[in-house]
């Protein structure tokens, strides 16, 4: 499998000629790549991103209706996306989601033919009091909770250690590792050998171009979200000339 680099701008960059500065200097270096990069930008900037894959980082999950500021997977659908990060753990803890919201989102998600980007990951404390596994566990078995074999196709999850992002402290590869082969066992526990070993895995946690290639080399990681090196072009362009 491909690995696929995804940027997760999150509420950045400032302005919209900012935004437009950033997109020039990837797409001027990525013509090579295009398949395997994901730009999710804030909504209002998805008109921008032009001759590179995009996602958004939310979505509400219905419809249409009288949902005031919110946004349908078929508009984004309709905006041009391909993927949705869905589960990201600011938005479990900042807009308090829980697995129960997440579910219903990849489920409308998938309705719209959007490939949900679906992130887990344990917090500093869990992983201390050695549940990592059962959080991992807790989240995939709810998050994907009536989604069908069918459908799996589309899902991609995201190893998130919530300790690791935008902090500077990545996951060393070992630890990370540990839980990719642990997610892998939860989807052929819950569906099959055959689809945990064609569900991508990507790694998220304060990647850099120094440590991004490890994760796919010894990681065994199929891609990497990235959220702060995404900003900064030149950062961002070495991650994808290190694992592309
Ligand atoms: C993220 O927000 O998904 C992320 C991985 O952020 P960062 O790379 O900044 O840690």
């Amino acid at each position: 499998m491909k690995p696929l680099i995804v940027a997760n701008w999150k509420m950045n960059p400032e302005t919209s000629d900012k935004t437009k500065e950033l997109l020039d200097s990837i797409n001027k270096e990525t013509v090579k790549n295009r398949e395997q990069v994901v730009i999710c930008p804030p909504f209002v900037y998805l008109s921008l991103v032009k001759d590179i894959k995009k996602g958004a980082q939310n979505l509400f999950f219905e419809e249409k209706g009288a949902f005031t500021g919110e946004i349908s997977p078929l508009m984004l659908k309709d905006a041009g996306c391909e993927y949705i990060i869905l589960g990201h753990s600011e938005r479990r803890k900042i807009f308090g989601e829980s697995d129960e919201l997440i579910n219903k989102k990849i489920k409308a998600a998938l309705r719209a033919n959007l490939k949900p980007i679906f992130c887990i990951g344990e917090t500093k404390e869990e992983r201390e009091n050695n549940i990592t596994k059962k959080v991992l566990l807790s989240q995939i078995e709810r998050g994907l909770d009536g989604v069908k074999e069918a459908e799996l196709g589309n899902i991609i999850l995201a190893y998130e250690p919530v300790w690791a992002i935008g902090t500077g402290i990545s996951c060393e590869t070992e630890k990370a590792k540990e839980a990719a082969d642990f997610i892998r066992e939860v989807v052929t526990k819950l569906y099959s050998l055959n689809l945990a070993k064609n569900t991508p895995v990507l790694y998220g946690g304060s990647v850099n171009s120094e440590n991004a290639f490890s994760y796919i080399k010894e990681g065994n990681f199929n891609g990497l979200l990235v959220g702060g090196a995404s900003l900064k072009a030149e950062e961002f362009l070495k991650i994808i000339k290190n694992v592309l």
